[in-house]
């Protein structure tokens, strides 16, 4: 048996148009532009990248994109002075601060000077115990994402085995809730997890969210089961020439995909997902802090 690619590339496009529709609808029916400031400190260069994406794909989707790039050497208390005015600006919907922070910054306390309306990332401690709660919150992206995609593949998920690989805060731990809300039996495994292999084997879904490459062989994987391979990990790829690499998630792709029923690639899975919440998110703080409908489909 060979599983069903779940294709989060073309999946995260067809999110993104949908964001596009709600947009253009605000605009044309209420005059209304969501906004999306992206606060980036320092010069790390993937954080750079990152930032030139979702700044791209913000303007793509009709938003208006603002961003503070600030120097390394920048104080926290200027940077608590920009989310300040950020946080009382009206053409502002959504603020991003990019991590990691560099390491003179409380990473926490700047989280939590954000509004919790505006905080497209669900990382402000408000929204995570709204998440917690089973209450509307602004969910953080990555997990949005994997939901998405396995409601899309299984339309309810109410009553499946789900086991989450990693108890991160900005995965692990809030994918499990959402799989909660949904009503899934979910176990969260890490490190510490004993025979995690016996663990994996009775999930009918798996969440890898861990940071080692390929380390859920097929074998570990119950025949059908869906698997969200959250990882991103560069490996050498000798085969691809001197000094060459490649990314793999963290379950072994070429055992996997011929037992799960279904399962994201890596790249081109989870990846693609995450920008595209961010400009759900966007819209949905948008559609909120005006009091209007929420956009069908982009939120838990
Ligand atoms: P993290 O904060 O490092 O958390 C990793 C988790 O994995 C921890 O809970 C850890 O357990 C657990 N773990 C480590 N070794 C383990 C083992 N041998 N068995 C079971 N569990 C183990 O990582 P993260 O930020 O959640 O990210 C996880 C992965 O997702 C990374 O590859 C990251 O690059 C990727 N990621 C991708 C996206 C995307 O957009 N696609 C977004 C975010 C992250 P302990 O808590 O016990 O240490």
């Amino acid at each position: 048996m060979s599983a069903k690619i779940i294709d989060g590339k073309a999946f995260a496009a067809e999110v993104r148009a949908k964001v596009a529709a709600g947009v253009a609808a605000l605009k044309s029916e209420h005059g209304i532009t969501p906004g999306l400031a992206v606060v980036l400190v320092g010069e790390d260069p993937a954080s750079q990248v990152y930032v030139r994406s979702k700044g791209k794909q913000t303007v793509e989707a009709g938003m208006a994109s603002f961003e503070h790039k600030l120097d390394q050497s920048t104080s926290e208390a200027d940077l608590l002075d920009l989310i300040e005015k950020l946080n009382n600006d009206d053409a502002v919907h959504g603020i991003l601060v990019q991590l990691p922070l560099p390491d003179h910054m409380n990473s926490d306390l700047v989280i939590n000077a954000i509004s919790p309306a505006k905080d497209v990332d669900g990382f402000h401690i408000s929204n995570v115990g709204l998440l917690g709660t089973g209450q509307k919150a602004m969910v953080p992206c990555t997990p949005l994402g994997c939901l998405m995609m396995l409601r899309d593949h299984h339309g309810s998920l109410s009553g499946m085995d789900a086991v989450v690989i990693g108890r991160s805060n900005i995965v692990g731990k809030p994918m499990a809730h959402l799989l909660l809300g949904d009503s899934c039996t979910v176990t969260i495994a890490h490190s510490r997890t004993k025979d995690l292999a016996e663990v994996v084997r009775r999930a009918d879904i798996v969440v890898a969210a861990v940071g080692r490459p390929q380390m859920v062989p097929g074998d570990w994987i119950k025949p059908g089961a869906t698997v969200i391979d959250v990882g991103i990990n560069r490996i050498d790829a000798p085969e691809r020439g001197e000094g060459k690499t490649r990314l793999v998630g963290d379950v072994e792709f070429d055992s996997a995909v011929e037992v799960a029923g279904a399962i994201t690639p890596v790249p081109g899975g989870v990846g693609p997902m995450t920008i595209a919440c961010l400009l759900a998110n966007t819209l949905t703080a948008c559609c909120r802090a005006n009091g209007l409908p929420e956009p069908e489909g982009l939120t838990a």
